[in-house]
């Protein structure tokens, strides 16, 4: 499990910062900090320093030790640059900071994590996650850009997607059997009605109608056995 910590900015901070519009998510956002100094700490002390004269903000930063939560999911924050239009990316979707300092690649392992576990909460796939790019052309998140073939990009989608939860198999509870085969059963279990070692007509009528499952008919025959 990624360390993850709550620690949302006021609403009075300055700059807008949190404007506390009420958001409902339909994607997640991947951006890099553009720092490779700043810590996810870091970045969280940024939002409310009194020398930080810009509106932008973020939703979750994460770096090597874990994330921190720094406005609350349900409200928007300033992070993809496009405006504040109702399919904007500001206003739909959930932004992710990644940090660049320190042991990148574990940086790296816990974003992954994070962002597969919020997709396995919310039943979503990797088709949810959006770059910065894709909602105002910037080169973000720049350490998944590759010199522009967004390689990084593939290879971090990918990483998410070994981590998500496989599809719950629904359970197969159909009985698949030729005509020939129904036919022969319904025989079968109508002998044993006729021989009154079972007494419930409605098997027959479930063969007939070929909605007998593989539940019922082991059931059945764990009792045809025990009345042997
Ligand atoms: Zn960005």
């Amino acid at each position: 499990m990624v360390s993850y910590i709550e620690d949302h900015i006021p609403k009075t901070t300055p700059f807008n910062r949190r404007p506390a519009l009420p958001m409902t998510a339909t994607t997640i956002t991947i951006h890099n900090t553009g720092n490779p100094s700043s810590s996810a700490k870091n970045e969280r002390t940024w939002l409310t320093n009194q020398t930080n004269n810009r509106q932008a903000s973020f939703h979750i930063v994460v770096d090597e030790h874990g994330a921190i939560e720094c406005l609350p999911l349900n409200e928007n924050a300033w992070h993809s640059g496009d405006g504040n239009g109702s399919t904007s990316g500001n206003r739909t979707s959930i932004g992710i900071e990644i940090c660049e300092s320190g042991d990148y690649a574990k940086t790296l392992e816990n974003a992954a994590q994070l962002v597969a576990n919020m997709l396995n909460q919310r039943g979503w796939g990797v088709d949810r996650l959006r770059r910065h790019y894709d909602w105002n052309g910037k080169v973000c998140p720049r350490l998944m850009h590759s010199g522009g073939t967004w390689e990084g990009w593939v290879t971090f989608k990918a990483m998410v997607a070994a981590k998500l939860q496989p599809p719950k198999e629904e359970v197969e509870d159909k009985l698949v059997l030729t005509n020939n085969q129904w036919e022969q059963l319904g025989a079968a279990v109508q002998s044993l009605l006729d021989k009154g070692v079972i007494n419930d007509k409605t098997w027959v009528d479930k063969i007939k109608s070929k909605k007998l499952t593989l539940s019922e008919i082991s059931f059945l025959n764990t009792i045809v056995l025990s009345r042997k």
